[in-house]
Formats: structure tokens, sequence, C-alpha cells
């Protein structure tokens, strides 16, 4: 008999997200200034745990809450406890607070063997489930560190369960689609993208609930090793508001005016604007090869920014070149300068620092390699790119590690993307992606080579494997990241540090995050945000061989069947018209687009083309293979229109390189009328038509 552990969040409800929230000293989140709320994908994990249990017709299974955070967190257990859990477990410590993921997940982890072993009776049948991620957290990292920890599988991504002669079978979402396996392992941690089932509190439960006594746990009574901010691999550099967006936002009242904005936007000259382009700012070198050596690029708060170019213009002013020239009485004079309004303490620091030239890591900078249906991952050439840019800035080579059976094909594209090493990796059991059996052969190369970055795609694939890899080589991560450059902490003596800049809070704000206590620097970045390099086929690398020792016991999971692309769709076009699960049916779907699309392309003798949203390829509109977004593919037309697309973050990572963004819905509140140029509120049935005819008549 299986039983569950389900894990649940209280966290900030960031819908509701005022501006005082802030603190405008720290850029800290206050949180006692908004609601609190269970994360939304928890209830779904709780909600999947429940239905799991009801499948297996295992009526005496037990489900138990586990959630760790302030005591106020108790209210997440009871609103578990008021839908079918049967116990509430309460981690609470001010030891545990201020901890970044690892520091998360090696409690919380700990807390689940104490479980097992006092609740569970030691049984090794049980499963861990968890929302995929937390809207205050976003990194989806704590899961699968918690099955590093516990030395479980884990089946992320999931969005539906069902049970066949016993065993349980998971649907997942994949880059490009979807997959259904069988887990062959348990315990197992699962995690939840996606489970809407109705799971409503009791009269019963809920007073039950209110009643029934919560287990309350501190640090001392699970022992983690590894805790609170002390335990962390990462800290937060600086906080700040996200980049105004250039998107106009503009409404258009009448159907004739949208057709003008098509007209005009495709007799524009420009093209869409590169990928990644906001990200291009000054480049890096190490303290050798500046011109002079208080030259400091800094990364820091504002505050620091300025102290630190308060300093270097004092010293500018004494003229000295060399950190030899500032003897012990010119640091006293400059420390008591009436003009140094900062602390003598932190000036007394920075001078020390700007007294070291050392890089803080040393090693490679590596991409691991994705790819699917025989070909590579768009994101792994966009961090080759990337990876290209921040060796040649470190004067260190770039590598990419690649997996997988019959892969040596994509050497020589990897090569010609910027990588002047492969670390290849491959066996027949490395077919098909397996955390488990991935996460090993990874850390394997990573222990005998030791970069000093390693970079990920943030898919389905890497937002597992990357945690997984970093907590097992004892790495920090930084996930999801949007921005990633060389700067130096001169006050830390930190030199040459990957700056890792990612949204956080549902986007409404953004953090700039550095590695601490790691060999190297690790993090996730966005597909379709960094900028591939144009292929070089005369450029020369080399192949490293890595012969992994794996056997059949290494697997976490079986593929019962895979739904993915098929046909390739050529994105490559001046305009794409990408339909959503507004369009209501798979007819309306083809016959309106597939008739404005032909319009644009005759009208403006362009190459116009369809996308569609996850939701409509899920609602079988069209073929997944169409799919655009973080797991279908990201597209950079000139003109992209929207039609029945509520703007979700998934979606419009696949479209933000697109030179103009128009969008038409039927409700005059959806999203993506803040993220698009131009939209105008209609119904699809009605404004297409009438589109069509403004176009042709034009
Ligand atoms: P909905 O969100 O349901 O929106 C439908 C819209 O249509 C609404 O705004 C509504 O107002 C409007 N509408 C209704 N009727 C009409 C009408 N008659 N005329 C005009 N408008 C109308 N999504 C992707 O698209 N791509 C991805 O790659 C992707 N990857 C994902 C990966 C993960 C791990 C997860 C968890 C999710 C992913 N999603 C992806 C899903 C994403 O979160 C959204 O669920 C999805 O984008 C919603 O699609 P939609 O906008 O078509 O549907």
């Amino acid at each position: 008999m299986s039983d569950y552990i389900v894990l649940v969040k209280q966290v900030p409800d960031v819908a509701r997200i005022t501006d005082n929230a802030f603190d405008p000293e720290t850029g800290n989140l206050i949180r006692s200034r908004l609601a609190s709320v269970i994360n939304e994908l928890d209830a779904q994990a709780l909600a999947f745990a429940w239905r799991m249990k009801e499948l297996s017709g295992q009526a005496a299974a037990r489900i138990i809450c586990l959630t760790m955070g302030p005591p106020m967190a108790a209210e997440v257990l009871r609103y578990g406890l008021s839908r079918g859990a049967d116990a509430g477990v309460l981690l609470t410590d001010r030891a545990l607070g201020g901890a970044d993921t690892p520091a998360t997940a090696n409690p919380l982890a700990h807390a689940i063997r104490k479980i097992v072993a006092e609740i569970l009776n030691e049984s090794d049948d049980y499963y861990v489930v968890c929302g995929m991620q937390s809207v205050d957290g976003d990194t989806a990292q704590v899961p699968p560190q918690i099955a590093e920890e516990l030395g479980i599988s884990c089946i992320p991504y999931a969005t539906g369960v069902e049970y066949r002669e016993g065993r349980f079978r998971f649907r997942q979402i994949i880059s490009g689609g979807a997959q259904v396996v069988e887990g062959l392992r348990r315990p197992a941690v699962i995690t939840v993208a996606k489970y809407e089932y109705p799971l409503y509190p009791s009269f019963a439960a809920t007073r039950r609930a209110g009643r029934q006594e919560l287990l309350q746990w501190g640090a001392d009574d699970v022992k983690p090793t590894a805790m609170g901010n002390a335990g962390s691999k990462t800290r937060v550099i600086r906080v700040f508001p996200p980049p105004k967006t250039s998107r106009l936002a503009k409404q258009v009242e009448s159907v004739a005016e949208l057709a003008a904005v098509l007209r005009d936007t495709l007799r524009e000259e420009s093209g869409p604007e590169a990928a990644g382009a906001a990200a291009a700012e000054g480049v890096y070198r190490l303290p050798g090869r500046r011109g002079s050596w208080f030259e400091r690029p800094f990364e820091g708060t504002e505050k620091e920014i300025n102290d630190f170019k308060q300093l270097a213009e004092l010293l500018a002013a004494r003229k000295l070149s060399a950190p030899e020239e500032l003897s012990a009485e010119l640091r006293e004079e400059i420390l008591a300068d009436p003009a140094l309004t900062l602390s003598p303490k932190i000036a007394a620091e920075m001078l020390e620092g700007l007294t070291h030239r050392e890089s803080a890591y040393q090693g490679e900078v590596w991409v691991m390699a994705e790819h699917e249906e025989g070909a590579l991952h768009a994101a792994t050439l966009e961090l080759t790119g990337k990876a290209r840019e921040l060796a040649d800035a470190l004067e260190v080579p770039v590598g990419v590690v690649l997996l997988g059976a019959g892969v040596e094909g994509f050497v020589p594209e990897l090569i010609a993307a910027g990588a002047d090493k492969v670390y290849l990796a491959q066996d027949p059991l490395l077919s098909e992606f397996d955390p488990l059996s991935w996460r090993k052969v990874v850390a394997e190369i990573f222990n005998a080579h030791q970069p000093q970055i390693f970079l990920f795609g943030a898919t389905p694939q890497g937002r597992v494997l990357a945690p997984m890899v970093a907590y097992r080589v004892g790495c920090g991560l930084t996930a999801d990241c949007t921005e990633l450059a060389i700067r130096d902490i001169s006050r830390k003596k930190q030199l040459a540090v990957l700056m890792q800049t990612r949204p956080a809070l549902g986007g409404n704000v953004m953090a700039t995050i550095s590695s601490r206590n790691s060999s190297c620097q690790m993090a996730t970045a966005r597909p379709g945000v960094m900028r591939r390099l144009p292929p070089d086929p005369a450029r020369k690398g080399e192949v490293v061989t890595h012969q992994p020792a794996l056997s059949v016991a290494d697997l976490s999971l079986k593929i019962m069947g895979r739904e993915q692309g098929g046909t390739k769709v050529d994105f490559a076009c001046e305009a794409i018209v990408g339909g959503g699960r507004g369009l209501s049916s798979k007819d309306n779907f083809s016959r309106l687009l597939d008739e404005l699309v032909a319009t644009l392309g005759q009208k403006f003798q362009i190459k116009a083309g369809k996308g569609a949203s996850r939701a409509a390829v899920e609602q079988g509109f069209i073929e997944r293979a169409f799919q655009v977004g973080q797991t279908g593919t990201a597209v950079g037309p000139k003109l992209y229109i929207a039609v029945g697309i509520s703007g979700a973050i998934q979606h419009m990572i696949g479209v933000a390189g697109s030179g103009t963004i128009v969008a038409i819905n039927a409700d005059p509140h959806a999203p993506i009328f803040k993220q698009c140029d131009y939209y105008l509120v209609g119904r699809a049935e009605q404004v297409l038509p009438e589109l069509i005819s403004a176009l042709k008549e034009m």
C-alpha cells in the first residue's frame, strides 16, 4: 500500500501585490503586507495525491501534509486536513529561515525521513507529491533536490495519473509535447505542473481540521545537515523593479484600424529585434586587461555601486595607477577625506578588495546539451552562444556536455555554435532522458573536470536535471535566468563572478543572484532569451569521451507513450498568426486562421504561417508541432498576431523575439493586452472575417 506525503506551502498572494509591499531600502518583500494563501500548485498536488489514493482503491493509505514556514503556516495544514489529509506536520524554526533551495530541500527531506520513521513505520512504499514550483520562489528546484537528498527518483511536470494493473502511470509535460511514464521505483517525488481536479472540503472534515492536533517540529527534531542562510549556496545581490516593457500596449478601436496596423508593420523596413538584445551590456575584462586597476565592473545594490564610484573618484584624484602605490598614509588620508560619505569600515573593505586580482572561480564554461526527435534544442545553441561570450571574457574554453545514444552527429553543430570541447557520454541506457541515470553521469563528468560555470536550459528537462546535479555536486543554482553577466564584487574580494538575474514573485521584481559556498556557478536560463551565434563551420573543437558505468538499476522511468511534434513546422515567417483556446473549435481554428494567413501572405507578398498555444494543442485544434512557447518553439517573426490567447508566461516567452505583437481577445482584461503592442477587444469569430475583408479591400 502506498502512502502520500504532500508538501504544501503558504505564499503571499502575488495576484494582489501592492507598491508598498517592498522595503524601499533593501528591496525585500514585506510579507506581512500581503495576504497569505496556499500555493495554487500545492493545492493541485493535494488533489493529485488524493486521486492517486482513490484510483488505487487503497482506502487505508495515508495522506500527510508537510509544510515548512512560520507558525502561521499551520493554516495550510488545516486546508489539507479539511480536504482529506490524515495528518499535518509543521516544520518551524527561526534557524530555518532565509534559506535558498538546497537549504530548504535539506530540512524538508530530513522531515520526510522522520515522517517515514515515526508515522509510516519505516515503509518504503510512499510518494512525495508537491507542486512543481511556488509562486514566491518560482524555481522548481526544491522537489528534485529533495529527491536527491533522499536518494529517490523524481517524476517531474505531472499533469495526469492513471492506475493500470496495479501500477501508476503519469502523464507529464516534456519539451515539445507530453509523455506517459510508469515509475520503476518507489519511493518517488512527483511534481505536479497542472491538475485541475475538484477537491472540496467536507463539513465534517473542516470541523475536525480545526480541532486536530498538528505535529510541530523544529530544526533539532529533524537534524538537517544544511539550513537557513548559513546553509545556502546562493545570495541575493540586489532586487529591483522589472525593466519597463518596450511593448506599446495600445488599444485599437476598430477592425479597419487594426488592418492598418498590420499593413504598416509589415511594410516597415526594420526586422524583429534579436532576442536577448536587451542583455547586451559592457563586455567584461579580467583585471589584468583593464586600463586602470581601480576600474571595476561592480555589481551590487544601488548604494554599493554609488559608494564604489565615490571611492574610485578619490583614488583617481590622487592619480594612483597600481595597488602598490596605496601606502598606509594615503589609505588613512583617503579614509579621512571629508568627501567620503560612506562608512570608513566599508571604505576600508573596498580598498582592501581593490588590491585583489585573482578570479574567484577557475575552470571552463559549460552548457548541458538537450536534444529531442533527432535535433538539438534551440536553448542549447542559445546557451552555447552565451557561454562563448562569458568564456571569452574569462579567457577559458567552452565545454558542452552531450549525453545519449547515437548522438555523436550533434558534435559538429555544437562546435560550430561556439563549443571548444564536447564531453560526450553515450550508452543505450541514455537513449531517453531519465533524471536518475542522467544526473549520475553528468555529475561524474562534472567531478572529473570541474567547470567554473555550468548552464542548463530552463526547459522541463533542464529544470529537473540541473537541481539534481547541483545538489549532488554541492553547488548553488539559480533558476530561469533572463540575464547572465560576469562582474566583480570587489568589496568581497570576488572577481569575475557570474551575476545571475531572474524574474521573481511572478515577474513583479527582478533579482540578481550570485553563487557562494560552491565550486561552480550553476544556472538555468530561459529558452529564447539568450542569443545564438551564427554557426561557424570552420571552428575546430575536441571531443572528450566519458564511458558511463550504467545498469538498468539506474533507470527510474519506463516511457509508455509520447506525443511530440511529428511534422516539422517552418516558423521562419514574417508574420505568424497564433491561435489559442479562445477559438473554441478545431473548425474555427483552421478556417479562420488559415484564411488570415493566406490573406497576409498574398496581400503583402510575405511568408506567413500559423502557431498555437499549448491549450489549443491540448484541445486538439491543431498538431503539437505548431505549439509556440516554453515547451514549444520560440518564434521571432516581424509580426505575431495572437488570437484567443490569454498571455500566459509560458506562451509569451516563446514570442518575445517578435517585432510587433498584436492581440485579439474577447476579454477586455486579458493579461496579453499588457504584453503586446496593439490589441483589439472582440470575439475572434466576428473580428477575423471582418479583418480579412478589410485587408483584402486595402
Ligand atoms: P487560455 O488561457 O484558456 O486563454 C484563452 C483566451 O481566449 C482567454 O484570454 C479568453 O478571454 C479568450 N477568448 C475566449 N473566447 C474568445 C473568443 N471568442 N474570441 C477571442 N478570444 C476569446 N503554453 C503555451 O502556449 N506554450 C507553451 O510552450 C507552454 N508550456 C508550458 C509548460 C509548462 C510546464 C506549463 C505548466 C504550462 C505551459 N503552457 C504553455 C500553458 C500555459 O500556462 C497556458 O495554460 C496556455 O498558454 C493557455 O493557452 P491559451 O491562452 O490558448 O488558453
